[in-house]
């Protein structure tokens, strides 16, 4: 390991990880310090650990408005996606073996619903070009009995939402027995979330994307709804994943996600201040920038595409200004278009998928804000963008 982190003087990457709150890492140092007992042992030391990991999961359920009981501490948002798809059809194999998605989700998801696939499940995925999710393939996809939906709240790449309570009416409306999961992932802390509002049954969010540690991520699962677990041993997590609980790590979590929900508001104001900041800046430092995020999606991330420009190119200029944001390319291993209604391969072409053509792929960056980030910092990307094209003109 350096003993140094690489200078940092705008961290906009915020999507793919956020810094480790002050916060959390107080919770984390006591909660390692004073309650490392395992929650299952019937002693002090043990019930001192399992009052810090039932004070995190209240104080989770209480962020997103449900009961302690529904919600299931997982080791990210990865393996609650998992548990989410596979844990519900592995419940109701006897049923359509039929799932819903889009064509816009995580690999953590896509590649679950593939495995179920391969099982002999069927797969409609449901197209989400530039940001419109197709209401109507998606109500003509719910006349055939099917096991589970799962459609993403915010577009990891893209920022774009998806119509989650829609989703859910139209399954009300069709099918009021298949399941809805949603990775919220990307929304969690950062715009308003309900489970209940919006009638999911199954809604999966992480810790690292709002200032908690990595390594930790829960499932809220409805109360009374059947899953299979994908985790045997000692029936932890009321027996859908077992293993000693991380009880730091939760008490990180909850601490952080009790700031961010606190601070929502406030922090969804500055971003939108940001990505406004962002957008009308490029109009000067790029007028050939095509914004691929939308006025309607999260204004935490905004992808952007510069045409002409490598976005390796880019990254690696700004990186040596301490400048930190995401290609959020296409893979360029991969085929050269994803013809409409194929699904990817091996790689989550998301922004093809998204109707984004491949070479633009390579031109695109995503930015993405924390509360932390400044309007200085999107300023000092503002610069970094003139002066590499300025470069490499
Ligand atoms: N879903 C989405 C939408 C994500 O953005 C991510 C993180 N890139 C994940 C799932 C996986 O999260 P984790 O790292 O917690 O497993």
């Amino acid at each position: 390991m350096t003993d140094k982190l690489p200078s940092c003087n705008a961290y906009l990457d915020n999507a793919a990880t956020t810094p480790t709150l002050p916060c959390a890492i107080d919770a984390m140092n006591d909660a390692m310090r004073n309650a490392w007992g395992n929650p299952s042992s019937a002693h002090a030391i043990g019930r001192e650990a399992k009052a810090v990991l039932e004070s995190a999961r209240a104080r989770l359920a209480s962020c997103l408005g449900v009961d302690a009981d529904e919600i299931y501490f997982m080791s990210g948002a990865t393996e609650a996606n998992n548990l989410a798809v596979r844990g519900a059809c592995m419940a109701r194999k006897k049923e359509s073996r039929r799932i819903v998605t889009s064509s816009l989700e995580h690999a953590s998801v896509t590649r679950s619903v593939r495995g179920m696939r391969r099982e002999g499940w069927s797969v409609e995925h449901i197209e989400d070009i530039a940001g419109e999710f197709d209401m109507s393939q998606f109500r003509r996809a719910l006349a055939k009995p099917t096991t589970l939906i799962t459609v993403m709240r915010v577009q990891n790449e893209l920022g774009w939402t998806m119509p989650t309570a829609d989703i859910v009416a139209a399954r009300n409306e069709l099918s009021p027995h298949t399941l809805v999961h949603c990775d919220a992932t990307q929304a969690f802390g950062k715009i308003p979330l309900s489970p209940r509002e919006l009638g999911v049954d199954l809604l999966t969010i992480t810790g690292h994307k709002i200032g908690g540690p990595r390594g930790i991520g829960a499932l809220y699962v409805k109360r009374g709804t059947n899953m299979f677990t994908n985790a045997f041993g000692g029936g932890q997590e009321q027996g859908l994943r077992s293993g000693t609980e991380a009880v730091f790590l939760a008490a990180g979590f909850a601490a952080a996600a009790q700031e961010a929900c606190e601070n929502l508001e406030t922090n969804l104001d500055n971003a939108r201040e940001l990505k406004a900041r962002l957008l009308s800046g490029l109009r000067d430092a790029a007028p050939e920038a095509i914004v691929n995020s939308r006025e309607d999606g999260s204004p935490y991330i905004v992808s952007v595409s510069l045409p002409g420009i490598s976005n390796q190119a880019l990254v690696d200029f700004l990186g040596t200004r301490g400048i930190y944001v995401s290609k959020a390319s296409a893979c360029t291993n991969n085929h050269a278009s994803v013809p409409k209604g194929t699904w990817r391969k091996k790689h989550p072409l998301s922004l093809q998928a998204a109707g984004i053509p491949l070479e633009l792929g390579k031109s695109t960056i995503r930015v993405s804000f924390a509360p932390s980030t400044t309007p200085a910092q999107v300023d000092m990307l503002l610069e970094g963008i003139r002066d590499f094209k300025w470069q490499t003109s």
